[in-house]
């Protein structure tokens, strides 16, 4: 920790900002009610920030409040710390920072995982393609962050304990782009991350997930395919499944989308596992998204071509009606037919209390994997093409 004696003076001007940007959201929110139309987010551009050493070294990794990938050494791969969202005792959550400086100029890809603190197969993903580059041979550069929950991830759960008004647990991937000076430490940590360190640095940024505790999905990828960047990428994959829908607002891929930067999310398999066999899927689909990109040479991998894939725009699903044992009658990936059995539940009497039907023809995606269930849990969900999509699609995730 720095010793700064101006710290006290830092926490003021935080205080007097958080007041101000308060002021301004009242003001912001007077102007709407007027039907004067605010300058949406994708009109403010990234700040210029520079790179900002804060003088600290952690197990030798120079720790940064700001950083440009244009000011470190090409050719050269570089391990650094960026110092994240203050805790209540003063100190800060790092997150780790891996650059693949290529030797040469090009595009500024950003990879990240462990937005949700339980999804280990993504931070797998990114690791692997990290340690695949040599940067001597790139053109361009990729900048990885494998750990953007920190807190999530000491503990291997999917949200954040936040700490603010007695303990709540918080969903990362609801709070993007976060702000700075926002209510909740996990809004305050987003808020750093994307204007200090992710958008800064990224011409095109995927943003890696898992399946959630408790609810297993298959390999697919989150993306609008309406976006023809997003599409180029996306197809680029050698996995079964692409749910091509615009989700929820929030989401880290969105946040970018907003800024103009092309984004999607890989979800690989099980949450809490490395599923080595998917993870390899996923490296050779964004090893090959660096190559349709000119950052790497080489032939493509396989990609969506050399597999089936189903396109589905929304995901059926089916809850529970009942508390039991649920016993799957199919397996992930699965086609079904509309009004076919998937699922059945039995009591503590070993009693069927209920029997689950699929509403759609299409592609299993996500099943729980926690075989007690209540009403009301998600059971199955199914990847499907709705002939007119209205509203924000739940997914499993
Ligand atoms: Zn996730």
């Amino acid at each position: 920790m720095s010793d700064n004696p101006g710290n006290g003076v830092d926490r003021r001007d935080f205080m007097i900002a958080a007041i101000a940007s308060a002021a301004l959201a009242a003001e912001a929110g007077a102007a709407n009610a007027q039907g004067t139309t605010p300058s949406p987010a994708s009109m403010v551009p990234a700040m210029p920030q520079g790179t900002a050493y804060t003088g600290d070294v952690i197990d030798g990794k120079k720790v940064v409040s700001a950083l440009d990938v244009n000011d470190l050494e090409p050719g050269q791969k570089h391990l650094l710390y960026f110092q994240g969202v203050e805790m209540p005792t003063g100190q800060h959550w790092y997150v780790s920072v891996t650059v693949a400086k290529g030797a040469k100029p090009g595009k500024r890809g950003v990879l990240t995982s462990g937005v949700h603190g339980d999804e280990m197969s993504s931070v797998h993903t990114v690791q692997t393609v990290m340690n695949q580059l040599d940067p001597a041979q790139m053109s361009g550069t990729v900048m990885a962050v494998t750990d953007v929950s920190r807190p999530a991830l000491e503990s291997m759960q999917r949200r954040w304990p936040n700490q603010g008004r007695g303990i709540d647990l918080i969903d990362m991937n609801r709070e993007w782009p976060g702000n700075e000076n926002g209510a909740t430490a996990p809004s305050r940590h987003a808020g750093l991350l994307f204007n200090r360190l992710l958008r800064p640095n990224a011409d095109f940024a995927i943003d890696f997930h898992t399946g959630t505790t408790g609810f297993e999905v298959t390999g697919f990828n989150v993306g609008g395919m309406d976006v023809p960047e997003v599409k180029a990428m996306v197809e680029l994959y050698p996995v079964g499944q692409i749910f091509d829908n615009h989700v929820y607002p929030g989401v880290l891929h969105n946040a970018f989308m907003d800024v103009g930067i092309p984004s999607f999310t890989p979800e690989i398999g099980a949450a809490r596992v490395l599923d080595r066999e998917m993870v390899s899927l996923f490296v050779e689909g964004t090893m090959n998204v660096l190559k349709h990109h000119g950052m790497i040479a080489g032939p493509m991998g396989r990609t969506g071509k050399d597999v089936t894939v189903f396109v589905g725009n929304s995901a059926f699903p089916i809850l529970a009606t009942a508390g039991g044992l649920v016993e799957h009658l199919v397996k992930l990936n699965d086609k079904v037919e509309a009004g076919q059995k998937v699922a059945i539940q039995r009591n503590s009497f070993g009693e069927v209390v209920a029997e689950y039907t699929s509403g759609v023809a299409g592609e299993i995606t996500g099943q729980r994997s926690d075989a007690m269930s209540e009403p009301g849990n998600p059971l199955v969900f199914i990847l499907f093409n709705k002939a007119t999509p209205e509203g924000v699609e739940v997914y499993p995730e």
